[in-house]
């Protein structure tokens, strides 16, 4: 999807032409005549950046013409172009509030695949959910990892709905009742749960799934046991991490893997003990998605995972505020729908690097330079070469 190259159906675009008719076309930020999620990821990208907008693109990207440009304009952009529909064929993940706990359906056709099911008391709320969403059995169940934020729930699930493929768990297991639950339901339905083999992949629909993860091999720790899986539909890409901390994520750059992705389900509820600098600029995501309960008692998520986020301006949306995050994708674009009406936290924009003249000297210095002129005199430049442009000599001391 980096490439971005955008085509959308004709029958899919034709509402938003009437829509849009008569009108400037509203919503289409970057102005090539098709509304797309990058329109929206525009609009966001302006929401914050109000000055360096030309009149058109604000024009543009204000779908709900009120004269600003927020996130709630993206919004509406995103819901007018991948909204409609949840079309069969198209894949969709759901991040399901579950509190402090993680449960992930992910749908691509008729398949279903459920990754982790919360807390014991989160299996009836799962089995409701599926019910709304009109699944009637589960091709594939994964349980990340063994803690009961993600096993606890399964074992109502598989109670409830027949597993018709395999289900996946790590080797490392728990001596827990809840655990104990989730094996016996296996049992029940006469599957055995698969170790994934590190990098092998199962296809899921038009999807190609790949296991990067664990890859410690002998770990003890259950969180770095994590299942970690990426999904890959035509030209976008997930990767769901479970609980893996900062020691799995550098086996599995070490291992090598393609770890790019567009959404990144972050790791262990935003622990500062996952997301490591170092790990999110291979996965380099568009977006990330939190789950986490509302005022947890582990602070989750850390302050310092959501700042790197924000450095590497990742827009960010976390369950505890948002709700249900709902991902759709068309193969080229997404489009994100959540229960709550909460703006997803939107990175500010880069620090221009500011260059301060003297408009009587005609030098131009650093702003850390001892010899600034006086607020009067003062011209700032965004660039070097704009105020070299204009006229302007480096000053001799800061050497800007
Ligand atoms: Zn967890
Ligand atoms: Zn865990």
């Amino acid at each position: 999807m980096k490439k971005y190259i955008v085509i959308i159906l004709c029958f899919f675009m034709l509402p938003l032409f009437v829509l849009c008719a008569g009108a400037v076309q509203i919503g289409d930020a970057d102005g090539n005549g098709i509304l797309t999620s990058a329109d929206a990821r525009l609009a966001l990208r302006h929401s914050v950046d109000l000055e360096n907008l030309d009149a058109d693109a604000l024009i543009a990207a204000d779908a709900d013409n009120d004269n600003a440009v927020t996130a709630a304009d993206a919004r509406l952009i995103l819901r007018e172009v991948v909204g409609l529909e949840r079309f069969a064929g198209d894949f969709r993940i759901d991040f399901i509030d579950v509190g402090q706990a993680k449960s992930i359906l992910v749908q691509n056709g008729d398949m279903t695949m459920l990754v982790d099911a919360g807390n014991v008391q989160d299996g009836e709320l799962v089995c409701d959910y599926l019910y709304h969403c009109g699944v009637t059995s589960l091709d594939f169940v994964v349980c990340t990892h063994a803690h009961e934020d993600h096993a606890g729930g399964l074992a109502d699930v598989m109670n409830a709905y027949t597993v018709t493929q395999a289900v996946f768990a790590p080797s490392l297991t728990a001596d827990t009742a809840n655990y104990k639950n989730f094996r016996d339901a296996c049992k029940a339905q006469k599957l055995t749960p698969i170790h994934p083999t590190l990098g092998s992949t199962i296809s899921f629909g038009d999807c190609e799934i790949e296991f990067l993860g664990p890859a410690l091999a002998d770990t003890t720790d259950l969180n770095d046991s994590s299942i970690v899986l990426k999904i890959t539909y035509e030209d976008t890409s997930f990767l769901l991490t479970g609980d893996a901390e900062t020691a799995s994520e550098y086996a599995m750059i070490d291992e090598g893997f393609d770890l790019s992705a567009d959404v990144l389900d972050v790791g262990h509820h935003g622990s500062s003990s996952s997301t490591s600098y170092v790990f999110l600029r291979q996965v380099m995501p568009e977006f990330a998605v939190i789950s986490c309960g509302t005022d947890n008692d582990y602070g989750h998520p850390h302050e310092e995972v959501t700042s790197r986020l924000a450095d590497a301006r990742v827009i960010t949306y976390r369950t505890d505020k948002h709700g249900t995050i709902q991902v759709i994708s068309n193969g080229k674009a997404l489009a994100f729908y959540t229960d709550n009406d909460f703006e997803a936290d939107i990175p500010d924009p880069p620090i221009v690097k500011q260059y301060i003249g003297n408009i009587n000297s005609k030098k131009f210095h650093l702003p850390t330079c001892g010899n600034l002129p006086a607020e009067h005199n003062r011209i700032y430049f965004a660039s070097r070469d704009t105020a070299i442009a204009q006229g302007y000599a480096p000053c001799g001391s800061c050497k800007p």
